[in-house]
């Protein structure tokens, strides 16, 4: 049996903010009390003037991921070292059914990508891409294995995208089985047609990755996706909003009292098409889907996550390096892999640029990384909470530790920043996962292979 201690903190969780002391038995929390003597701990962690909060959950992450030829340059090892790093305690990521295949079998296959390597707890959402004959009594399957939720595209077509009829299929096996439908809301056959006429054109630098996909393509799916879920009696989650367009048709929803929720991430808050005027191939690095968008939307989605229009925090991390990955698509913007590194500087730039600014309160910024994410899909209050019995996933928070974002010192396996040279003041101290502090100072302590599947449950926080 091991105990530890932390003394003299001051506790943010998605409600309260007080000064307390945690126990910590066997990796879960034991006691919450104003002052707990130090009677025997076998470790205490003198947390004065430090936050104390709940570890970050990253339910959007892309570990070791096969796209357009090219893998993502993170696995499950790299990628969630970092993440623990920066204050991530938790992934989801994304296991991909293959086509006229099992979802089982994907499942197989991330469960050994992950094997031996992870280095948080974890768990899996099940991107469907084919619901044949046998596809909906695989995502029952799938719910009794704890993928209590399953990803859809509307964008990607011949790739990932199905149709409406399979969305709704799906979304009406959810109704039953209570998982969580997660959509890319973007209307991929327009996008397709934007396109190939760009294509046609000669157009085919990095920008026109961003031209060719419009927000009222992304508003537009958003529109049909919280429709479709509402004919069919499920709640829907959108994942990584990226536009005003969008977010207003998940506002209207939400108004009308429908269970809709939405993501956004940093780089939709913090870096605009703008960024993106840059010499030469490098715009490449900001290209992902959706794209950056015009600076204006910035502040709406800011102020949506200030109105609980938007409900989470994610990255859809998902990096390839410049050099030899990114390079792919030199001559035609279709063939850049599309995705960006983030999972290691969430709760520092949502910190920095939310709490820091007096756009969000400590508390909220708890509940976008944390909590919400954690009622969602299915995990709260095992994570996301600082519970008597709750996961000891702690994140010893110095809110004035200064830090400069850079390639050069980060820890994920890419070779480049989207927010390089950006300075935040507040970064983790210390992390606590299941009660083991596996990072010290920026330090990892802990061991590769440590982190647990989690087994999810279903009719999480989007069916209350
Ligand atoms: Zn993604």
């Amino acid at each position: 049996m091991s105990t530890t201690l932390i003394q003299n903190g001051t506790l943010v969780t998605d409600r309260h903010t007080f000064h307390a002391d945690i126990l910590i038995e066997n990796g879960r929390i034991r006691d919450v009390a104003p002052s707990i003597p130090n009677t025997n701990a076998d470790r205490v962690i003198d947390a004065a003037h430090m936050l104390v909060l709940p570890g970050g959950i990253d339910v959007h992450t892309h570990m070791d991921m096969p796209f357009g030829g090219t893998t993502s340059a993170d696995d499950f090892e790299t990628g969630t070292r970092a993440a623990a790093i920066g204050g991530t305690t938790t992934i989801v990521d994304f296991a991909i059914q293959a086509k006229a295949t099992k979802m089982r079998d994907a499942l197989d296959t991330w469960w050994k990508k992950a094997e031996g390597k992870v280095c948080i707890d974890y768990g899996l959402h099940m991107i469907v891409t084919d619901l044949g004959t046998s596809g909906l009594e695989d995502m029952d399957d799938m719910v009794r294995e704890g993928v209590a939720s399953f990803k859809l595209f509307m964008a990607y077509p011949n790739v990932l995208m199905v149709d409406d009829a399979t969305i709704f299929k799906a979304l009406g096996q959810t109704a039953k089985n209570g998982a969580l439908i997660c959509m890319h809301a973007e209307n991929g056959s327009v996008i397709d047609v934007i396109v190939q006429k760009a294509l046609a054109e000669g157009k085919t630098a990095p920008i026109y990755h961003a031209l060719t996909r419009p927000t009222r393509a992304e508003a537009e799916a958003v529109h049909r996706a919280i429709a479709l879920a509402e004919m069919a009696g499920a709640p829907v989650y959108i994942v990584h909003l990226s536009s005003e367009d969008a977010l207003n048709q998940v506002r209207e929803a939400r108004d009308r009292g429908l269970p809709a929720f939405a993501e956004t991430c940093p780089q939709y808050l913090l870096l605009s098409i703008n960024d993106m005027d840059k010499p030469g191939f490098e715009p490449a690095k900001y290209v992902f889907t959706p794209p950056l968008r015009e600076p204006h939307n910035l502040p709406k989605l800011w102020d949506g996550l200030r109105h609980d229009h938007l409900q989470v925090v994610s990255t859809d991390h998902c990096p390839f390096c410049f050099a030899d990955q990114k390079i792919l698509g030199k001559d035609d913007f279709t063939k850049i892999p599309n995705g960006g590194p983030g999972v290691e500087n969430r709760l520092q730039l949502i910190h920095h640029h939310g709490v820091g600014t007096g756009r969000l309160s400590l508390n909220r910024f708890v509940e976008l990384v944390s909590t919400t994410p954690a009622r969602l899909f299915g995990m709260y209050p095992r994570k996301g909470a600082l519970e008597v019995g709750s996961d000891a996933d702690i994140v010893i928070w110095d809110p004035n530790a200064e830090h400069t974002i850079s390639a050069a010192t980060h820890h994920m396996r890419v070779d480049y920043s989207m927010f390089e040279g950006f300075h935040v003041r507040g970064n983790a101290r210390q992390v606590l996962s299941r009660g083991e502090v596996i990072v010290d100072q920026g330090k990892f302590l802990g061991k590769a292979g440590r982190g647990q599947y989690l087994r999810r449950a279903a009719r999480g926080g989007a069916w209350k």
